[in-house]
């Protein structure tokens, strides 16, 4: 019989990690699934806005949170949910190699998915850049980044996306162009926004990144022409994975992008289900899911002691 955990947590970034933390520090049987692909894994730049971590890089931040939770008795393993079903009390989870998870409550901190440029029809470019050199994606964690540099927002999502991040960049820097590779269909307010901040429009689909030691230098565009910068800022969406939840019928946010917690608590409409860090409709930034990956775990705890109160376990269960 596989072990019934008092909690399951999809998803070992920094909210699913502070999440295990606290469970195992109250003597919880806590159990982290990771299947290893959040942003800090491969993130080697510099974090500057981690409290209590100045300076750390992405993936050390990722291997501290995961020690210190380790250390305290939770259980880290990797594997990729791809089935949850259940209800309070014995909640299952199944891995894509079959593994079986039984857990009586269960946090889901799955993260957000973010779309890349495509360069030439394929993502995995970016991947050599982003979050390793001047490839930037989140104006909340990564904008100061940019102070004096001359850069170029990349919009892959819709014209006016890329025209919003151009306008709000610009308190960083005064050497901007927005380069609209996705979408084209500016608006004319937008349009209007660019032309009183000096901020150049151009258009083309991207060919070639050039760049060396996760530094870009620039962009080949499909016309031949060559763009250099300084720096890069991605616009685009970022989507909760949210495929967990909706098995589960919790509850999405409007846009339904994201999933929707029913308190600042992190609680669902399903009893005995908990969601926190990016998966939630707010800010993407490590510290706030450190800070709802705590609260739900706060909350989850209180919530088993209250049923551990209200019903004494019988001898025959001990
Ligand atoms: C390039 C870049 C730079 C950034 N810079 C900063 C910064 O400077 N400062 C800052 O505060 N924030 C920064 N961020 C944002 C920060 O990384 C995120 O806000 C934070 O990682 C969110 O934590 P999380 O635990 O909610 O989700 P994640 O870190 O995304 O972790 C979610 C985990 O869940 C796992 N998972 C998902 N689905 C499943 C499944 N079905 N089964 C098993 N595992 C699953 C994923 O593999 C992942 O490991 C940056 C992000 C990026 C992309």
């Amino acid at each position: 019989m596989t072990d019934l955990y008092d909690t399951l947590i999809v998803g070992g970034g920094p909210a699913g990690l502070t999440a295990a933390l606290h469970l195992a520090w109250q003597k919880r049987t806590a159990l982290v699934i990771d299947r290893v692909s959040g942003p800090l894994f491969f993130t080697l730049e510099q974090l500057w806005n981690v409290p209590g971590m100045p300076g750390a890089t992405g993936a050390e931040i990722q291997k501290r949170l995961k020690a210190q939770a380790v250390e305290m008795g939770a259980g880290v393993v990797r594997g990729n949910v791809v089935k949850a079903e259940g209800t309070e009390g014995d909640f299952l989870l199944t891995g894509e190699k079959g593994e079986r998870w039984r857990g009586r409550t269960l946090l889901l901190a799955t993260g957000v998915i973010r779309y890349h440029p495509t360069v030439d029809g394929d993502f995995t470019p970016c991947f050599s850049y982003a979050g390793k050199g001047n490839l930037f994606y989140c104006t909340d964690c990564e904008g100061p980044e940019l102070f004096g540099r001359d850069t170029v927002v990349i919009g892959t999502g819709p014209a006016d996306w890329a025209a919003d991040m151009g306008v709000a960049l610009s308190r960083y820097t005064p050497k901007l162009r927005v380069l609209l590779a996705g979408g084209r269909d500016l608006s004319e307010p937008r349009a209007a926004r660019l032309r009183e901040k000096n901020i150049p429009v151009l258009t083309g689909e991207i060919q070639r990144l050039i760049g060396e030691k996760r530094e870009l230098s620039g962009l080949e565009l499909k016309d031949g022409t060559t763009i250099t910068a300084e720096a890069f800022f991605v616009s685009s969406d970022a989507r909760g994975r949210t495929d967990l939840a909706r098995q589960l019928g919790v509850e999405m946010a409007p846009t339904g992008k994201h999933a929707q917690a029913r308190s600042q608590r992190g609680d669902t409409n399903v009893p005995g289900v908990w969601i926190a860090g990016d998966l939630r409709p707010m800010t993407q930034q490590v510290a706030v899911a450190m800070g709802t990956g705590n609260i739900a775990a706060v909350m989850i705890d209180q919530h088993l002691r209250k049923g551990d109160v209200a019903s004494p376990p019988s001898p025959a269960a001990i």
